[in-house]
């Protein structure tokens, strides 16, 4: 599997909302990989290109990061593993125990039919086969790499209950794939399942 590295270089950046010095990524200290949280990038304008969100990263003023950005152009890493990527915070309401500090971030790239509305409710949010396929790969080889069993692999739905990643939260149907997403979940993580080298025993 090709991955591009384009590591974010500038750890720190200064907010001009508050003049404060902010970070785009964190260190781990002692905390162990153990789950991997999948998100969409939410950007009506992405349109399956991750080499876009890859590049905006390295410079943006935004204390927001993933591991890695999965497109239809190619896969990117912008944090390293054993670096946390700010993708979803500790918060003692989360529904479970992954947050940054023990997670990898994946960003699936979406595309949107209709681009004049960004709702998030909106049911033209999708993703192509090729970035099913290739997100699958990649988290399968990542649950592999870190022995990370099945049920440590979710949603940032999941965690805290923001519709995130869209095309695989919601018990209505996607218009263009004619399938509901929660279903789209199910299916994506089936073929996780089948990817791992070692499926039935994690
Ligand atoms: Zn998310």
């Amino acid at each position: 599997m090709k991955i591009i590295r384009k590591i974010i270089k500038e750890r720190t950046f200064v907010d001009p909302k508050d003049g404060k010095t902010k970070s785009r990524f964190g260190y781990r200290g002692h905390n162990r990989i153990a789950w991997i949280i999948v998100h969409y990038t939410g950007d009506r304008y992405s349109q399956g290109c991750a080499k876009k969100t890859a590049d905006a990263m390295q410079t943006w003023k935004r204390a927001i990061s993933t591991h890695y950005l999965v497109g239809d152009d190619a896969i990117y890493q912008t944090v390293e593993d054993r670096h946390c990527a700010w993708h979803c915070p500790y918060n003692k309401d989360n529904k479970c125990a992954a947050s940054n500090s023990v997670a990898i971030g994946v960003d699936l790239v979406e595309h949107k039919r209709n681009t004049k509305s960004k709702s998030v409710k909106d049911r033209d949010w999708y993703f192509t086969e090729k970035v099913i396929l290739d997100g699958a790969h990649l988290v399968a080889m990542l649950a592999d790499k870190y022995i990370i069993p099945m049920d440590h692999i979710v949603r940032h739905f999941d965690v805290t209950g923001k519709w995130c990643p869209r095309p695989f939260v919601g018990n209505d149907t996607n218009e263009i794939t004619g399938d509901t997403h929660e279903n789209a979940w199910i299916m994506f993580k089936e073929r996780v399942r089948l990817a791992r080298r070692c499926s039935d025993d994690v």
